[in-house]
């Protein structure tokens, strides 16, 4: 979905469509211009304090679109209104139905007029692909690296500046027809209303910094967290997780983005751990998980799954008591030099034969 504003005056209308729990308030946004109609709906959901609302939208059209709304501006002149919406949100009667108009100030120069445009498709993809791609989600949930949160994409076959991954879906449950197409901005191709992963820049920043990977996984699998937030670092242990190599980088939220929800949930935060992840297989995420690559489905999911073993037998081996040998870095380079356990090959023969059996 893109948005080209045009003229300045260009109008946002509000909906405040239903209270959600725990203080969210769910909006519906549209912009409005007046001779050629109405642009299509945009989802947010947002805490029910105000300026919150204007930094998810903000966010939101900056995931969306290049030509940002200019958050700031709408801040400064519609402080009444704002004052009033926010007094209004406090009571749950004010709230069913009422519908409130915002004017905005849009950045963006004359061009087309306001109107909507998803990015082309790059047309089906290879159905084998597809095919491992549902392996993928169902082999990383059944092998305890996702849960019900987590995902798994891979870059496009017939372009590299699309990627697929599932709607929003616990992996387990991922379908061929749960797979939505997007651009490297993390725009959908085809998301036809389903709700999207949060998170979903974290694939399309990886893929438009590292050309040579091919799927993505991003997990918060358990003993991996451990190596997040804890001053020993995470070191190969055996010789199967000798990706790990020299060790691996640690990806702070809180150093990019301040204090957050702790989600990788727009394109600056994507692109952030990204500069951070740099050449490396992986990397953790404090107090969250992981974003492991590989240049294959089999090597993002074999990385992943051995990561998650490794973590939990490091931290094992330290609670022993004694002194721990790690592979050195030197045997962890021939160990990748060899060909990095196949490219997992005979793994995701068993893991995929195991996920896809009914
Ligand atoms: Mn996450």
């Amino acid at each position: 979905m893109t948005y080209f504003p045009t003229n300045p005056r260009n109008r946002m209308k509000i909906v405040i469509s239903s209270l959600g729990p725990r203080n969210t308030v769910s909006l519906r946004a549209r912009l409005t211009e007046p001779r050629r109609g109405l642009a299509p709906l945009i989802e947010i959901t947002c805490s029910r304090v105000f300026n919150n609302f204007y930094n998810e939208l903000g966010r939101h059209c900056q995931g969306v679109s290049a030509p940002s709304l200019r958050v700031a501006d709408w801040r400064k002149n519609d402080m009444r209104r704002n004052k009033r919406l926010d007094d209004g949100m406090k009571r749950r009667d004010f709230l069913t139905g009422s519908t409130l108009v915002v004017t905005g100030t849009l950045l963006g120069s004359a061009g087309p007029t306001l109107a909507q445009q998803d990015p082309a498709s790059a047309g089906p993809a290879d159905a084998r692909l597809i095919e491992d791609l549902i392996a993928a989600n169902r082999i990383l949930a059944r092998e305890g690296v996702v849960d019900a949160f987590g995902h798994v994409s891979v870059r496009h076959d017939r372009d590299p500046n699309r990627y697929l991954l599932s709607r929003s879906l616990a992996p387990a449950l991922v379908t061929p027809d749960d797979v939505i197409e997007y651009d490297l901005d993390s725009n959908p191709v085809n998301a036809n209303n389903r709700p999207q992963y949060s998170e979903r820049f974290i694939h399309g920043e990886i893929y438009k910094a590292r050309p040579e990977v091919k799927a993505v996984v991003h997990n918060h699998s358990p003993s991996v967290i451990l190596f997040g937030v804890s001053t020993v670092p995470l070191r190969p242990v055996f010789h199967i997780a000798a990706f790990i190599g020299k060790g691996l980088p640690i990806f702070d939220i809180r150093k990019a983005a301040g204090m957050t929800d702790m989600l990788v949930s727009n394109p600056d935060r994507g692109r952030a751990l990204t500069q951070i992840l740099a050449s490396n297989v992986a990397v953790l995420m404090r107090g969250h998980g992981a974003a492991v690559v590989g240049a294959s489905l089999p090597l993002a999911v074999g990385r992943s799954v051995y990561l998650e073993q490794n973590a939990r037998i490091q931290a094992q081996a330290i609670g022993l008591g004694g002194g721990v040998t790690y592979l050195d870095p030197e045997e962890a380079r021939k160990v990748m030099e060899a060909g990095e356990n196949r490219s997992y090959e005979r793994a995701w023969e068993l893991w995929k034969l195991r996920a896809l059996e009914k």
